[in-house]
């Protein structure tokens, strides 16, 4: 996509999937110039469970793979891009979506919030303006809708034209939900948040900042909402597996290559 060649990152893959090497400040310069250039923007906050799930939902892969921008969200990211020899840093998507906010309250900028329980949205549509000065919240609405329902509510939102667009449903809801209406927000830059709004109306906590930069937050969110168990319990491990199987697999084709004999290699005059 034209965004991607626009700016000097690079792209690197876990287990097929994209990933761009980004750390916040490239990030909010990519959101900028697509503000700038009236163009929309999809970003996606990528993490082991979301590649596991994706490795069996051919739409969340599609989604994913179309993304304009996909950050490093999860440790296990960073984990599998650096065993494989690239240098990377974690950039969580809660930090970059406030980060976004922030920055378009500089320039008086207006955001849709989508998702979350309607307390805890409507009570953000209030604060947000506070902690962001010169942020507008030109609509927002509650994630517990009906199919039937969400073109209604997705009418009404891209009326006034934010933005930027944050869609609080959890993976993979938000990410069909904003592949199924990106169209009717052409200009918005659109981050799918998860649990984002829980966290910044003082619902939910996120890891002390020790566990984030010792990346255990998944560790913390493990142990303060076991339930999360079911669902990542099994995607860790099975990532992990991968991760390492295709490294082992990448080692041997080079050792086999390396063993062959090279005919060539004995006629060649040597410099020393
Ligand atoms: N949610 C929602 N509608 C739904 C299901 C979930 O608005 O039908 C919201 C829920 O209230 C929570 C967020 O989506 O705020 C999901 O948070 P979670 O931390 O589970 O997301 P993850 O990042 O783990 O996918």
């Amino acid at each position: 996509m034209s965004t991607l060649s626009a700016t000097n990152r690079s792209r690197q893959k876990v287990l097929g999937y994209p990933v761009d090497v980004v750390d916040q400040e490239l990030a909010l310069s990519v959101i900028e110039s697509a503000w700038q250039n009236g163009k929309g923007l999809h970003i996606v906050t990528l993490n082991a469970e979301m590649v596991v799930a994706a490795q069996q939902d051919a739409e969340l892969d599609r989604i994913i793979r179309h993304a304009h921008l996909i950050i490093p969200d999860g440790a296990g990211i960073v984990w599998a891009v650096r065993l494989a020899g690239q240098n990377i840093y974690r950039l969580p998507g809660i930090e970059l979506a406030a980060a976004a906010l922030e920055r378009a309250g500089q320039s008086g900028r207006s955001v849709a919030l989508i998702g979350g329980r309607d307390e805890i949205v409507s009570r953000l549509a209030h604060d947000l303006p506070m902690r962001y000065p010169g942020l507008k919240v030109s609509g927002y609405h509650h994630g517990y809708f009906t199919i039937d329902e969400a073109e209604s509510i997705v009418d009404d939102l891209s009326r006034h034209n934010p933005e930027l667009v944050l869609v609080a449903l959890g993976v993979p809801k938000q990410e069909y939900f904003i592949d199924r209406f990106a169209s009717q927000f052409p200009h918005a830059v659109i981050i799918g948040v998860g649990g984002s709004f829980d966290v910044w109306a003082g619902q939910v906590k996120r890891a002390p900042a020790l566990m984030r930069r010792l990346h255990l937050e998944w560790l913390y969110r493990l142990a303060t909402e076991p339930w999360r168990w079911r669902r990542i319990g099994a995607a860790l491990p099975n990532f992990g597996f991968q991760v390492v199987g295709d490294l082992l697999k990448g080692a041997n084709k080079k050792n086999n290559k390396k063993g062959k004999p090279d005919t060539q290699a004995d006629s060649t005059p040597r410099n020393e």
